[in-house]
């Protein structure tokens, strides 16, 4: 019999009784593997209801245990990562190194989240009128929930709950349909780190589950990861009923190669981020904007570069570059190619015809030259194997078409001048820069976010912005006078 993947509710796996599943394939062989719950929105309202007990009682826990709660949950992700790794490889298909690497980076939002006392800590201001002092408390929003792409099935996720929980919040994943394995590991580990019942919630499902959240009276806030339209949709209906949102959406991300630029270092950093995870990630650069004599000796050190990737199963400890989520997908980014060849692009290195694992749902990696800004292949979002060179001929023309586009995650500059990066860095309308950095996710420590079609709402996600964002502000104003100096005085409070 097909397993079927559940929710997680009250502390433990609750099997879905809407009567409707969606299918989780192994992308690697094409199988079907399991079949996932798909939650109703009666559902939903069962797991909120209890999500909203646990907030009750989760907020009174004092700072050091839900800092200990933290530390023990980060010991154990940190011992169960290549059992997660494998978890998230059956279900994405990205090589397993690049599993690890993404729990990794998840691990560091635990570490930070673990020092909520030190980052809840107010500010006191003694003596603000005479005996008053006026001080700044931030206290928990309730329940919020998450709502996650099928790309990071654990890093986004954790991007999210570990500061929601850190700020005494009860939280609820509503994980990606495609791989939603790991949303019961973390469950499982919340639970064994000493996370009471029912403050860590996974709700399976689609739409039906998400439109059932966003419009719950008892959820304060709502995290978004995902596509563009998506992300407009959740923004725009979330807010409607009375919730924050921070709602991430997709990305178009354009590598600045200045001529001056070392060439093979370039090379390698560009077929690094466009190529890993299959593409499939919003920080992948699928863009490489050449500017003037170093077009040709980047298209060819890059076409040298890319039939040496080794295409395969994410398990197999010499692939580098797996298969894409589903056959439907697959089957979009190759129709992109035919596009970018129809529509006038040089197809370099044609990723249909690399020779690739039969079953799954491989493509080999694309590299397209004299790509144009009206072209399909440019203006949308392909998530997949596929590089676009578009060539200028200066640093303003490349700034301008950077500038222009819609979309606003991340960008980087590849050059050897200080002040060409420093004045990219001054320049650039994207939220998350590099600088012969391709891939720049911040650190734990800083805030991930982009700007324009990227991001739709005010903050951005994890770092001090995240502990913001699930929290509110209380500012309390208080006197204890002295009895001797009690008046009535019905004149407007002054502090001078
Ligand atoms: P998606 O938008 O299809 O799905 C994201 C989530 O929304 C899933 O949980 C899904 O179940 C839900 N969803 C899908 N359709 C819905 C609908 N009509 N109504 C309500 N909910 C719906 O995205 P995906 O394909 O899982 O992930 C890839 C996308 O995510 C890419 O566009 C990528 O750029 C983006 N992404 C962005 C970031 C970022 O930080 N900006 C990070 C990772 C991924």
């Amino acid at each position: 019999m097909t397993e079927q993947i559940s929710h997680w509710i009250d502390g433990r796996n609750t099997p879905g009784t809407s009567g409707r599943t969606a299918p989780v394939y192994n992308p690697a062989t094409g199988q079907r593997s399991a079949v996932v719950a798909l939650a109703s929105a009666g559902e939903v309202n069962d797991a909120v209801a209890r999500a909203v007990a646990a907030a009750k009682d989760w907020r009174h826990a004092s700072l050091s245990t839900r800092s200990g709660v933290l530390f023990a949950f980060r010991e154990l992700l940190h011992e169960r990562t290549n059992e997660l790794a494998a978890i998230v490889t059956a279900e994405h298909g990205k090589v397993l190194s690049d599993s690890a690497g993404e729990i990794a980076r998840g691990l560091e939002n635990v570490e930070f989240a673990a020092g909520a006392p030190q980052l809840l800590k107010g500010g006191f201001s003694e003596q603000a009128g005479t005996g008053v002092d006026v001080y700044s408390i931030r206290q928990p929003l309730g329940v919020v929930a998450g709502i996650t792409p099928f790309n990071f099935p654990v890093m986004v996720p954790l991007w999210m709950c570990a500061n929601a929980i850190a700020c005494g919040n009860a939280f609820i994943l509503k994980p990606s349909e495609k791989d939603p394995s790991a949303s019961l590991f973390l469950a499982q580990m919340w639970k064994d780190a000493g996370l009471p019942d029912g403050a860590f919630t996974v709700i399976q499902g689609d739409k039906e589950a998400v439109d059932a959240l966003l419009t719950h009276a008892d959820i304060a806030a709502v995290s978004f990861v995902g596509s563009t339209p998506i992300a407009k949709y959740i923004y725009e209906t979330g807010t409607a009923h009375g919730k924050r949102v921070q709602a991430l959406g997709g990305a178009k991300n354009h590598a600045l190669v200045l001529p001056d630029a070392d060439v093979d270092m370039a090379a390698d950093a560009v077929v690094s981020a466009a190529y890993g995870s299959a593409g499939e990630r919003c920080m992948a650069l699928s863009v490489a904007v050449a500017v003037g004599d170093v077009a040709d000796p980047l298209v060819n050190a890059i076409a040298a570069r890319l039939p040496k990737l080794r295409i395969g199963d994410g398990t197999h400890p010499d692939t580098d570059m797996g298969p894409l989520i589903t056959a439907a997908h697959r089957d979009k980014v190759a129709a992109y190619i035919d596009a970018g060849a129809q529509q006038g692009a040089t197809v370099v290195v044609d990723g249909r015809e690399e020779e690739v694992p039969t079953e799954g749902f491989f493509l080999g990696t694309t590299l397209l030259d004299h790509v144009t800004p009206e072209m399909t292949v440019y203006t949308d979002e392909i998530f997949g194997p596929v590089l676009c060179i578009v060539r200028v001929e200066t640093y303003e023309q490349g700034l301008a078409l950077i500038n222009n586009n819609p979309y606003a995650n991340g960008t980087a500059i590849f050059t050897r001048d200080g002040g060409a990066a420093r004045q990219f860095q001054f320049d650039v309308e994207v939220g998350m820069v590099g600088i012969n950095v391709p891939v720049p996710v911040p650190v734990a420590y800083y805030s991930f976010g982009g700007w324009k079609a990227s991001l739709f709402g005010d903050a951005h996600m994890y770092g001090a912005e995240g502990m913001n964002f699930y929290t509110r502000g209380k500012v309390v104003t208080a006197r204890w006078p002295d009895p001797a100096s009690s008046a009535v005085d019905l004149g407007f409070p002054r502090t001078r």
